[in-house]
């Protein structure tokens, strides 16, 4: 009975950890002493902390050492909750400034606009090195585009600007976006690497790969998707969309699709350090567009479509980040 109104209390405790406890039957993860790899460890009390609350601490029965899991906020300075809302706010919108400005009204302590930025960069980070092992479950097509970036190479101005690209593969069906990478250039070699990493991710599921009329892309999809001898022809069938990005020529809801990111990516700001940071805020962007944000055209989140994960919080952002760390 007392356990039942535990669980009644935090019922939203009580789902993650069901959630945790079948995801780690199925990888199975277990909890090990960070010292000496043992698995045989007690629970140990709670750990204070000032920003964070109780934290579960565990004590290892082999070495004795005391530990706590990071669940992603180890030795963060903000809550969980000022983080997730940071990184949320970014994503829908809000400049680093915006976000800085919006947190000092609410919370007590400030936070600047570089602590905002790197938390947007460490979290995201953090996040699609999980979600990029979920497996897929997608339709035939899938539809790549790039999008051009001026990168600044640094605050100061006399370095300059330079021209790189984001490559972006949407499956038609889901709407999952397959692959999402920031490139220095669109040559034959970035292509490749894109196109690698969609097969790596979709195996033979994919049979038709849409693009603009971009040269790069008919031999790469030839060379990394193959031929089929038994059939004759090629496994992945290379659809060479001209006019894909004509104004106004939507053919395909995917099209207007790829609009919408053009436009949302291009008042990001934060493409002023190095390709890896500005990766990295694209790849936040991918865990947003899968996971987070709802589509009118599906009526659900692509992740709910094309992956087998389960997401049951209100708060996605800190159950993605919680889930990337217990999961590891
Ligand atoms: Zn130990």
């Amino acid at each position: 009975m007392l356990l039942y109104k535990v669980i009644l209390h935090d019922r939203k405790v009580y789902i993650l950890l069901i959630t945790i406890y079948s995801m780690t039957k199925q990888s199975n993860t277990k909890i090990n002493c960070p010292n000496c790899k043992a698995e045989n460890i007690k629970k140990d009390g709670l750990r204070i902390t000032e920003n964070r609350g109780k934290i579960q601490r565990f004590k290892c029965r082999e070495c004795s050492k005391r530990f706590v899991l990071d669940d992603g906020f180890f030795r963060m300075r903000n809550s969980p909750l000022k983080i997730t809302q940071s990184v949320d706010l970014f994503y829908r919108g809000a400049s680093t400034r915006g976000v800085q400005g919006h947190l000092a009204m609410f919370f007590p302590h400030n936070a600047s606009n570089v602590s905002v930025y790197n938390w947007v960069i460490k979290y995201s980070k953090m996040i699609s090195k999980f979600t990029n092992k979920l497996k897929l479950r997608v339709g035939q097509e899938a539809q790549t585009d790039e999008i051009e970036y001026h990168r600044r190479k640094s605050d100061k101005a006399k370095l300059g600007a330079e021209k790189n690209f984001f490559i972006d593969s949407i499956d038609t069906e889901t709407r999952f976006m397959i692959s999402a990478e920031y490139m220095k250039t669109r040559s034959c070699r970035d292509i490749k690497a894109v196109m690698n990493r969609i097969k790596d991710r979709t195996g033979e599921q994919v049979k038709v790969m849409t693009t603009d009329g971009w040269n790069a892309y008919t031999n790469t999809i030839k060379k990394v998707f193959g031929y089929n001898n038994k059939l004759g022809k090629y496994n992945v069938f290379h659809n060479r969309n001209v006019c894909i990005k004509d104004e106004g020529n939507f053919n395909h809801p995917i099209e207007r699709l790829h609009n919408n990111i053009r436009a949302r990516t291009k008042t990001m700001r934060g493409f002023h350090g190095s390709i890896s940071s500005a990766n990295a805020i694209l790849k936040g962007f991918e865990v947003y567009y899968n996971f987070i944000n709802k589509q009118q055209a599906i009526k659900c989140c692509p992740y709910e479509l094309a992956t087998d994960l389960k997401l049951t919080q209100n708060n996605k952002w800190l159950e993605l980040i919680n889930l990337s760390n217990l999961l590891k």
